[in-house]
């Protein structure tokens, strides 16, 4: 029960609006509803459209895996609440244009529209995404399957390179998923469809392997530490799932080293009450971090244009669902009754070749009216969280013996 269960208590946002405090108050096994916005990337052949990826028929049993709770499914699919309130909104040059000027670029040059992230990181597709470029300080396990924002790109290569400013000649780390060139689906994944998570090794002391665990006895705590000091203090990152055995290492660390207490516990999980740590337990995550960026251009030009990339084919109108877990003796039949569609719908919705449910499975359920619905609405994306200053932040010492008079002038 714990992976499908973990994430189907988060009533989600997956669109705006959402009371803030849902996911505790949500965590019983009778109000396992969650409404997810299911795209996929099914480009057509249309000129303009990127390299066909998979076919609609590909594409749709894969709910079945996505709902598996034996499937060896990845519990990464947590969807946070919407902060209440904070942070600025993004914007996308795309704002700017008409809808005439988008839509000659999206027909004769598609790339110039850059990058969108399209809907959910659960239920969502990648348009224009980047695959992230080779380099010494890290190796791509799968390179097919590392595609991401122009700001996933970059907050990955800006926060490993903070790592190397501090310990020059740091060994690389894995980068595995992030996304598929197009988005969508992703196995074993339940999120990574929209070019903004990204899983990555821990740096740990002894020569590694990808997805080996980190334990108190390999875990690098000073390297570690750095990279996700850096992500959440200079990147937009919107959720980090660490083990919380391997937060309980870091935490202790970062203490030790001199890090403000009220911060981790803003930031951590492990150890604190606070209500909204950005880093979070997450069942398989021991060997390897997950990473949630938020992309906002991407995101808001995934907005912007919506309406033109459903219209040109380049990806498929989101659809909206229930998801559901099944109770005993429950049947397609009573729940389609239930939720006024139809058992080929639920069917389909699920990738099901027969009638037969299975008790506490998770099931998207298709709303019945499933007309032209819009994305996510716009992102906003919550300040960062940074650490009180330092003393010596504070008030940097002037070092007069670099200020000669020949620089005075
Ligand atoms: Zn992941």
């Amino acid at each position: 029960m714990g992976r499908s269960s973990m994430v189907s208590v988060l009533c989600a946002l997956v669109l705006a609006g959402c009371a803030g405090r849902a996911p505790e108050a949500a965590r019983s096994k009778d109000s396992l509803l969650r409404v997810v916005a299911a795209a996929s990337a099914e480009p057509r052949s249309g000129a303009s459209a990127p390299a066909p990826g998979t076919s609609a028929e590909e594409a749709a049993p894969a709910h079945d895996d996505e709902v598996d709770d034996d499937g060896g499914e990845i519990d990464d699919g947590l969807d946070l609440a919407a902060e209440p309130g904070t942070g600025a909104r993004a914007h996308s040059p795309l704002a700017a244009m008409t809808e005439a000027q988008i839509e000659e670029l999206l027909s004769k040059d598609p790339a110039a529209l850059g990058p969108m992230s399209v809907g959910a990181t659960n239920a969502g597709a990648l348009f224009n995404g980047i695959r992230m470029p080779e380099s010494d300080r890290w190796e791509l396990v799968d390179p097919g399957h590392a595609w991401g924002t122009r700001e996933t790109i970059d907050a990955l290569d800006r926060t490993i390179g903070e790592v190397h400013r501090q310990f020059p000649g740091s060994p690389k780390l894995y980068i595995g998923h992030i996304s598929d060139r197009d988005g969508g689906h992703l196995s074993p994944h339940k999120s990574h469809q929209a070019g903004r998570d990204v899983d990555i090794s821990y740096f740990l002391d002894a020569r590694h392997r990808w997805y080996q665990r980190a334990t108190a006895a390999n875990l690098d705590r000073e390297r570690t530490w750095a990279f996700v000091r850096a992500l959440v203090t200079e990147s937009d990152v919107e959720l980090i799932l660490i083990d919380t055995s391997v937060q309980r290492l870091l935490k202790e660390h970062a203490l030790k080293i001199g890090e403000d207490k009220g911060w981790l516990d803003d930031v951590f999980q492990y150890g604190s009450r606070k209500p909204r740590p950005l880093i979070r337990h997450a069942r398989g995550h021991a060997n390897h971090i997950h990473i949630r960026f938020y992309s906002p251009i991407a995101q808001e030009s995934a907005v912007r244009a919506y309406p033109l990339l459903v219209k040109r084919g380049v990806i498929k109108p989101t659809a909206y669902y229930v998801r559901h877990t099944a109770k005993k003796g429950q049947t397609l039949g009573s729940l389609a009754r239930k939720y006024g569609t139809t058992v080929e719908a639920i069917k389909r919705a699920n990738g099901l070749r027969s009638t037969a449910i299975q008790a506490r499975r998770v099931y998207n359920i298709p709303r019945p009216s499933s007309g032209p619905a819009a994305p996510p609405k716009h992102v906003v994306v919550p300040p960062r969280r940074l650490p009180p200053p330092r003393a010596a932040e504070a008030a940097p010492p002037v070092r007069h013996e670099e200020v000669g008079p020949a620089l005075g002038g």
